[in-house]
């Protein structure tokens, strides 16, 4: 079945997949969070780190949650990286439109990248000192 068509259908019920988990789905979890596999992966064994309690952003975790979440991410990293050589962490922040979240309840990616032969031609520009101070006030001022 579609993605998107199971998303439709979630939002018409108001229904939470991340607060409804079937236990059986959980690979690790500790009182605050659970790490779950992707049922809409990006690629195979794509792992997803999911608070227990329903937040739609991080700053709503308290401080014992956002140590165990942080302790979960680790442990899937460590389990991913048995068979991948680097994992990718994904996490958007903000409210679900503009942050292009799909489900209203905050999670982690953890994507498992396979190995590369060739190194990646990287085109960034780096920024000069003056620049970077800067653009670094501006940020302080936003
Ligand atoms: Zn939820």
């Amino acid at each position: 079945m579609f993605y998107q068509k199971i998303l439709k259908n979630f939002r018409k019920k108001d229904f939470c997949p991340f607060c409804n988990s079937n236990s059986e789905f959980r690979i690790i979890e500790n009182e605050s969070a659970y790490i779950t596999l992707a049922r809409a992966p990006y690629v195979k064994n794509h792992l997803l780190v999911i608070p227990k309690r329903h937040i739609l952003s991080l700053n709503n975790l308290t401080g014992n949650e956002k140590k165990e979440i942080f302790d979960l991410m680790l442990s899937g990293i460590k389990l991913l990286e048995k068979k991948y050589p680097a994992v990718q962490m994904q996490y958007k922040e903000g409210d679900l439109i503009s942050a292009g979240k799909t489900i209203p309840h905050a999670h982690f990616h953890l994507v498992p990248k396979r190995k590369k032969t060739k190194e990646i031609k990287d085109k960034r520009k780096f920024l000069r000192e003056g620049e970077l101070i800067k653009k670094v006030n501006e940020v302080k001022n936003f």
